[in-house]
């Protein structure tokens, strides 16, 4: 597990760190809120160990911080003597969604400690289709929207829209954790209208507030396969007065497709009504040529494999290099996900790559969180021509958070 310490005593952050470490979590460590706060990104890790009080703060003050990231790790917090205060940060976190997993006192025991840490792994482990059951009828699954770029101009072009499950015991259960399940137990398809509803009328408000931006939602093949998705699903895109043109769909391949010509007919209807159509992940999975050559896709999204190591490694750039080519080629647009570095972003930029996402420009982030940052970021946007890397690069540098 990817794990933060935060206590201001050096001695203790070292001590912890080399308990986690021997565990074989990658541990972090920060002396306090300021360089967490300069670096908010650095907070969205599995798990939190906070010393309550720190130098100039408290564990409330990283609680309130936690509460605008949009994937909260779980927390254990340290404390002396202040048992209140600390009971008092244990509820505010729980009330906000984030998974308080105890209070420990000081001198650490590190044994509770690792008995903690150990269960907390275990519980990452399994989710059971009850759970899913559950969170479906209490309405637990939210969207986080991830901003898109176009890699020429810097411009905004879209949005994806992530699945998040925001449970108030276990605090953020990620997708890589629940869409298989759902996938294997039939789940899916009640989840994918539920996000489908919440996408669709978010999009909604956006065109109504004169925000313009194409958004892309998730589909899992399973639910391609369904006989009456299509007819329901253009139903409600009608319902909810979204221009399909405004949509993309991107097609997971988690599960493969298993019938390529009732999806290439179901897809070519779609394409047809103005709906955009992505092959996600592409270069992953066995089938993406197949599935290239038989189905009928508007963009290829690379998948961050590649993405992470093309300005290191000579392979990963020719691989990339080769799909933009084949993408244009077929005239599809490619986006490239997962953008971590001002290098990754040159390489995409100078190759022609026309959209990209990443931490870099920005997490996902839930609806409220995404529409302030909308409103700094199109702030500079105006211009719309082909700019240089560094241009762009400067233009993004000044909407990020100081
Ligand atoms: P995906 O479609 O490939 O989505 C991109 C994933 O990369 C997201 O993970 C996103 O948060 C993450 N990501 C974005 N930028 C960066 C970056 O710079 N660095 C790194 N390391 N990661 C980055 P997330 O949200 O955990 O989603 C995981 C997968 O779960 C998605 O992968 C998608 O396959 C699936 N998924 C998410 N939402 C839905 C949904 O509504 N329906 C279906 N069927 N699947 C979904
Ligand atoms: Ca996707
Ligand atoms: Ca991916």
């Amino acid at each position: 597990m990817r794990c933060l310490i935060i206590d201001d005593d050096p001695t203790m952050l070292s001590l912890v760190a080399s308990l986690l470490a021997r565990r074989g979590h990658d541990a972090e460590t920060s002396e306090g809120l300021e360089p967490l706060e300069a670096c908010p990104e650095r907070l969205d890790v599995d798990l939190v160990i906070l010393d309550y009080r720190l130098e100039g703060a408290t564990g409330l003050d990283i609680i309130r911080l936690l509460m605008t990231r949009p994937v909260s790790p779980a927390v254990i917090l340290l404390s002396g003597a202040e048992r209140d205060q600390v009971m008092g940060a244990v509820a505010l976190g729980r009330s906000a969604g984030i998974r308080m997993l105890g209070r420990l006192e000081k001198p650490l025991d590190a044994r509770a400690l690792l008995r903690i840490v150990d269960q907390l792994q275990a519980s990452q482990g399994q989710i059971a289709s009850r759970e899913i059951r559950s969170a479906l009828t209490r309405g637990h699954f939210l969207l986080a929207y991830q901003p898109k770029l176009c890699m020429a101009t810097g411009r905004l072009m879209g949005v994806e829209a992530l699945a998040r499950w925001q449970d108030p015991e276990q605090g953020l259960v990620p997708p890589d954790r629940f869409i298989s399940v759902a996938e294997q137990d039939g789940q899916i398809i009640p989840l994918t209208w539920q996000l489908v509803e919440q996408a669709l009328a978010q999009q909604h408000r956006w065109t109504r507030t004169g925000i313009r931006l194409d958004l892309a939602i998730n589909l899992s093949p399973v639910v391609l396969d369904c006989d009456d998705f299509l007819d329901a699903f253009i139903a409600r895109v009608e319902r909810h007065g979204v221009a399909p043109s405004t949509l993309t769909l991107e097609l997971t391949e988690t599960r493969g497709i298993d019938d390529l010509s009732r999806a290439h007919d179901h897809l070519t209807r779609l394409r047809d009504l103005g709906f955009g159509i992505a092959i996600d992940d592409f270069g992953t999975g066995n089938a993406s040529m197949l599935q290239l050559y038989r189905l009928p896709f508007t963009h290829l999204k690379l998948d961050r494999a590649f993405v992470s190591e093309c300005h290191t490694d000579p392979k990963a750039r020719e691989i990339i290099l080769m799909v933009i080519a084949l993408a244009r080629r077929l005239g599809l647009d490619v986006v490239a996900e997962g953008i971590e570095t001002w290098e990754q972003g040159r390489m995409l930029h100078e190759a022609g790559c026309h959209a990209g996402q990443g931490y870099l420009f920005a997490r996902p982030m839930y609806a409220d969180i995404f529409n302030a940052w909308y409103a700094g970021y199109s702030a500079t946007s105006s211009k719309e021509e082909s700019s240089s890397w560094q241009t762009i690069q400067q233009k993004i540098m000044r909407c990020l958070p100081t």
